[in-house]
């Protein structure tokens, strides 16, 4: 069930109900500058995913910045983007299932759509999808490029993948996907550019023996916030995937060289018992932040020199707070900001967005695709 908004324009930070997803509207902004900034020094695109967001609010305000459109990882994704008004979305994985390839190809008479594939069986399947409702689809092949998530193997595999699509009357050959997931968090820039490195030339072999066979890529698409100037440099893709850099969350603060992006999204919650012995409790557990990738930060005061209070135990529904002897406590109901651990599961915990600037609630923004895991 729909949640009512935590929070109402004009509200000071310390009235919105908790725990909340609040949004810090100067540094989101900045981060969206920024990336669109960067972007344009080279030759390639972005398309920002929206599994990080969810939201065609956002999608809106990164398309204004230049974004050519969005990538989805689901069908309700896609869905709750076209319906928002979203002109062009590709879905950044296989979909598989009949219900689910008539929803994809209904969508393609309201938007500009494209899906991805890494087996004949599925192109079979979006073939009947697509005639059955009377459309053209637009299929990329996904080539694994290092994770070993999916996609097929660079090469010919691809390349008889790609044949097979374009022999197919009601879908179109629309280019590859080669995102190296993995290489995003790996710690140190040199492992990265390893990484990169090697997707980079599996994608540059893989485009030349397609246009040896006649097929030409309009898509070349792959990296994240950790990556992306390493694929936008390479003159091998153009087409960018970032997401998380709108937020910025805590665990890729910790790559070293970490992506030039502030913290711009937050948990905001209460101390919501009585502090004791350097400990008190939280508002916000397990239910209200995704902690896959590390427990969160509390903003401004997990340094030791900001009086460390760290976040260092969660359940269900309450965090526990610790600080050492001499440190602020912080009091009860104090409202705290936490940085999530991991942005894009954490923001799939909350219906509303708090847009805040200036110590104020400026906006209340859906997560239109909440729980789209379809
Ligand atoms: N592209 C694909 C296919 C992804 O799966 C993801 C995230 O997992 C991204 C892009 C965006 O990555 P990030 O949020 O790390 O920028
Ligand atoms: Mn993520």
């Amino acid at each position: 069930m729909l949640q009512p908004p935590p929070a109402e324009p004009g509200m000071r930070e310390d009235e919105v109900d908790t725990p909340a997803l609040l949004l810090d509207l100067d540094a989101f902004e900045a981060n969206l500058d920024r990336m669109a900034e960067m972007v344009a020094a080279t030759g390639a695109r972005l398309r920002a995913h929206a599994k990080t967001h969810k939201s065609p609010v956002i999608a809106r305000l990164q398309m204004a910045r230049g974004a050519v459109g969005q990538c989805v990882q689901k069908v309700a994704e896609a869905e709750a983007l076209a319906w928002g008004g979203i002109p062009d979305i590709l879905v950044t994985n296989e979909v598989v299932g009949a219900r689910k390839l008539a929803r994809l190809a209904a969508l393609t008479r309201i938007a500009e759509i494209g899906v991805c594939a890494d087996h004949p069986a599925q192109v079979a399947a979006l073939e009947a999808a697509a005639e059955a409702a009377g459309v053209r689809l637009k299929v990329l092949v996904e080539i694994d490029v290092g994770p070993g998530r999916c996609g097929v193997r660079p090469g010919p595999e691809a390349v008889a993948l790609a044949e097979r699509i374009a022999a197919s009357r009601h879908l179109r050959f629309g280019g590859l996907q080669a995102y190296h997931g993995r290489a995003q968090h790996m710690r140190t820039p040199e492992e990265r550019r390893v990484a990169i490195a090697g997707a980079v030339e599996d994608t540059r072999r893989t485009v030349e023996q397609l246009r040896q066979r006649g097929l030409e890529c309009a898509i070349v698409g792959g990296a994240g916030t950790g990556t992306f100037a390493l694929e936008a440099a390479s003159g091998v893709y153009n087409e960018l995937q970032a997401g998380s850099y709108c937020f910025m969350d805590a665990d890729y603060a910790r790559n070293g060289e970490p992506p030039p992006f502030a913290h711009s999204l937050f948990v905001l919650t209460t101390v919501m018992s009585a502090p004791r012995d350097g400990a008190a409790a939280v508002d916000a557990g397990l239910k209200a932040l995704a902690v896959d990738s590390g427990l969160p930060l509390v903003w401004g005061r997990s340094a030791p020199e900001a009086g460390g209070v760290g976040y260092v135990g969660i359940s269900d529904e309450h965090g526990t707070l610790r600080w050492e002897a001499g440190a602020a406590a912080p009091a009860l109901g104090e409202k705290l900001r936490l940085v999530p651990g991991h942005c894009d599961p954490t923001v799939d915990r909350y219906d509303w967005y708090v847009g805040v600037r200036g110590g104020r609630v400026e906006c209340l923004w859906p997560v239109a695709a909440r729980g789209a895991m379809q």
